[in-house]
């Protein structure tokens, strides 16, 4: 996307990624600065955050840290199955739509099966039809499934539905993984404990987002069957997603775990959608097009109107799920920005000739 020089705003509502360090992130990166330590993960900042994750999951886990989302589910997805399996995942997902086939490359072969569900959300239903449908050996056979919380579309699964994901999963002999870039906007908006939408779902492996939500990067690859991280370390460092000054990586997760800061975070990015789509339901010719459960808004807003937002020096996505604007709120959106949207928006409205 061109930036726009004369008018780029310092806020966007493009993606909660455009957003920078928080500081319970920097400044524990700061901390951990003084003097050598031993590199690739062999210091003790890092083994203090995979204890924590054990603490905040109240399980036995095993922690990774790579540098990516895509890195992290891919390099996961590959850890449960063979080149010969499929992985089912939502039509909308991630994995399917914005990771450049990084999944099928490290998972050498497997191949990807798009199941239907409204909003974002994978229907149970559709699951049980894909991997009923073919069981002779000229079929990819099915072994994963992948779930996104919350999803591409701004949508949270329930602990119910996410349950009934995983007895299908459990009656077909499927590992679950769950893409969690935003994962701690559906803890806040679902007001329930890590564990819950994860162990107790029957959750195998979970890549926790960072970078959406106030880190500069290191995604956590956090695996509940510890059985299926054996050699983990092995495929990270193969994909070239082995930090050396893992402390750095370390040190950003301490910081906002340590501080509740991960909540807060997402707290306010929901908080901030929320009020964000206060605004638009003020504006009759915006239509707020699914519900808003975390951080994102999406709305059905005229092309006319696109291109004069693009012009006034907005940005923001419409190439996710069906092609809708997505406004992204993240951890440091202004109450400013959401105001100074809002104001060209109806300005906006208003000079195209489409106000009602
Ligand atoms: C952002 C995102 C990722 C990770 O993307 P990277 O750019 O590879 O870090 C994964 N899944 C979802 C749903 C995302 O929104």
């Amino acid at each position: 996307m061109p930036r726009n020089k004369v008018h780029f705003r310092p806020q966007q509502f493009a993606s909660d990624n455009y957003s920078g360090i928080c500081p319970e992130a920097f400044e524990a990166m700061a901390r951990v600065n003084t003097g050598h330590e031993l590199a690739y993960g062999n210091d003790r900042w890092t083994a203090e955050a995979c204890d924590l994750f054990r603490e905040l999951f109240e399980a036995e886990c095993e922690v990774f840290f790579v540098f990516s989302g895509t890195a992290g589910n891919s390099l996961a997805l590959a850890s449960l199955c063979q080149p010969y399996h499929s992985i089912i995942c939502h039509r909308y997902a991630h994995v399917e739509t914005d990771e450049c086939g990084a999944p099928e490359f490290f998972s050498h072969g497997a191949k990807l099966l798009l199941a239907e569900g409204e909003m974002g959300l994978m229907d149970p239903v559709s699951l049980e039809q894909i991997v009923t449908k073919r069981t002779d050996i000229h079929y990819p056979k099915p072994k994963a499934v992948t779930l996104t919380q919350a999803t591409e579309l701004g949508t949270v699964y329930s602990r119910e539905r996410l349950l009934e994901i995983s007895r299908v999963c459990r009656n077909h002999s499927l590992k679950l993984h769950m893409d969690g870039a935003r994962f701690s906007n559906a803890v806040v908006s679902l007001g329930i404990t890590p564990r819950q939408i994860t162990v107790d779902c029957g959750v195998d492996v979970l890549v926790f987002g960072g970078s959406k939500n106030g880190l500069c990067q290191g995604e956590a690859v956090v695996f509940f069957n510890t059985a299926a991280a054996e050699e983990f370390e092995y495929r990270c460092k193969q994909a070239g997603q082995l930090a050396a000054k893992m402390r750095f990586v370390a040190a950003q997760w301490l910081g906002v775990l340590k501080t509740g800061a991960w909540l807060r975070h997402a707290k306010h990015a929901n908080d901030c959608a929320a009020e964000l789509e206060r605004h638009l339901l003020t504006i009759p010719e915006i239509e707020i097009i699914l519900p808003r459960q975390a951080n994102s808004v999406f709305v059905r807003m005229p092309d006319e109107i696109v291109g004069a937002m693009r012009e006034k020096g907005w940005l923001f996505y419409t190439f996710i799920g069906l092609g809708e604007a997505r406004l992204m709120c993240s951890w440091d959106t202004t109450e400013e920005a959401i105001v100074a949207f809002v104001h060209d928006l109806k300005e906006a409205v208003a000079a195209s000739g489409l106000a009602r």
